[in-house]
């Protein structure tokens, strides 16, 4: 049993002071107490807070990030985007995979994000290649002490109705059959501190015909597995579902499949009032990527009218643009006071913190999507958990709940100092045991990569 002592936190909405908590062998929360002396020669941290679930990402991206913020003949929309992803995709293999996931993990833990939530889709064609590209994940997982629900995805058609694929597509494309498939040989490698859900690209990559029965596989799995879906990123998207059936994307999904809290809808920007209200009622997550979002022009989701139905939420680095839970929370709640001319938008009524409301409630949204045991510091739960540095400037004059504040809107720089995965440090003083190792490979295989092609020059 290991017992920590702190000096204040975040424990579920609330905040307490003398924090003591013992932590299992198996690296769960047994037992919180606060108000409690320190034993003497016991030492007494800082500031803990829950750790953030990061519902959505897309690790290959990680390595272009950054390297298209130019205007190539007049294009600079979210296709040009992806065009310049998928030559970036053409290049992974299974060794490349597993550095820059490795490196994107390491940054995930140093900013706050103890669990992931890869969505998968560079299988690299046939099966054996398949299996190997998802082993490279979960040994980057595994390398790095982060947590992992790995969402093997269904990527079929290039457009609605089934539409053949495009040369750059090639590397994501299953059968319906090679894919259950798959999700079979994966369930007994996804263990431990892991789990295995699954995840359709989107209404225009998925045949309407393969989602019953890759549901139904994934629930002889594992009936409480998570489903994710990319639905409504961009106008574009709405238009062609509305032209395809006479429906938007997800009052489509809504209609035609059992939507519930298993569920997590990845973006749904572009919404009406009838879409976000039957969301809620779903009890499904809306995974929201605000950096990536706002860094491929998608639009501004209804955050708040959204809440105001009971609708829940998390945060996710998606494209890596951005590895910085603190980033993704500020920008949502800035988005929603540019679009209104308001302040603490999201602050949970009157007197309510915004910086708390907006990590507690990430957190929370983030741990039902990824079905993962973590999401607030409760009996229980797993010891994921940061620690702050509050000796930065920062955090001057901030008590109770203002700590969240100047952790979110103010914190520069990274204030985290320590964090634990299942009652593990993984990070100490800012810094990863394997980080000097993992960085320099990184380095190197970006070095031997294609360079991308800046014809601005
Ligand atoms: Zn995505």
């Amino acid at each position: 049993m290991q017992k920590l002592y702190f000096r204040e936190g975040l424990l579920g909405t609330d905040w307490a002071r003398d924090i003591r908590m013992d932590i299992s062998a198996e690296g769960f929360l047994v037992s919180i107490e606060t108000d409690v002396a320190v034993p003497e020669g016991s030492l007494q941290l800082g500031v803990v807070l829950p750790a953030m679930p990061n519902l959505h990402s897309h690790a290959f991206q990680r390595v272009f990030a950054g390297l298209t913020e130019y205007t190539e003949a007049g294009q600079s929309n979210f296709w040009s985007w992806r065009t310049a992803m998928y030559q970036f995709a053409a290049q992974m293999t299974p060794d490349a995979l597993r550095v820059i996931a490795s490196t994107l993990y390491i940054e995930m833990l140093k900013a706050g994000y103890t669990t992931v939530g890869e969505f998968h889709y560079l299988h690299n064609s046939h099966q054996d290649m398949a299996l190997a590209m998802s082993g490279a994940v979960i040994a980057a997982a595994d390398d790095t002490g982060i947590a992992l629900t790995h969402l093997p995805v269904l990527y079929q058609a290039s457009d609605f109705g089934g539409k053949k694929p495009e040369t750059g597509q090639q590397p994501f494309l299953h059968t319906k059959e090679e894919f259950i498939r798959l999700l079979r040989i994966l369930s007994p490698c996804v263990q431990g501190r892991h789990m295995l859900g699954v995840a359709f690209h989107s209404l225009r990559a998925v045949r309407e015909d393969s989602f019953g029965p890759v549901i139904a596989a994934l629930e002889v799995i594992n009936p409480t597995a998570p489903i994710h879906i990319h639905i409504a990123e961009q106008m574009s998207e709405v238009e062609a579902s509305l032209a395809h059936s006479g429906k938007r994307p997800v009052a489509w999904l809504l209609d035609n499949h059992q939507v519930d809290d298993r569920w997590c809808l990845v973006h749904a920007t572009h919404l009406v009032e009838a879409e976000w209200q039957a969301v809620a009622a779903t009890g499904a997550i809306v995974g929201l990527c605000p950096t990536t979002e706002a860094n491929l022009g998608d639009g501004l989701f209804p955050v708040p009218e959204y809440v105001a139905c009971g609708g829940r939420w998390g945060i996710g680095s998606d494209s890596h643009i951005s590895v910085d839970a603190r980033e993704e929370v500020r920008l949502l709640e800035y988005g929603q006071r540019l679009a209104r001319q308001e302040r603490t938008v999201l602050s949970a009524g009157q007197g309510g913190h915004t910086g708390l409301n907006l990590w507690a409630t990430a957190a929370q949204g983030g741990a039902q999507a990824l079905a993962q045991p973590v999401g607030s510091l409760a009996v229980g739960k797993r010891a994921d958990l940061i620690v702050l540095d509050t000796a930065t400037p920062a955090f001057a004059g901030a008590c109770h709940g203002q700590i969240m504040d100047a952790f979110v809107f103010s914190g520069q720089p990274n204030p985290i100092s320590d964090v634990m995965v299942a009652g593990n440090w993984v990070i100490q003083k800012g810094k990863h045991a394997a980080e000097d190792t993992i960085f320099a490979a990184y380095s190197t295989l970006v070095a031997t990569l294609t360079k991308y092609k800046d014809t601005t020059q």
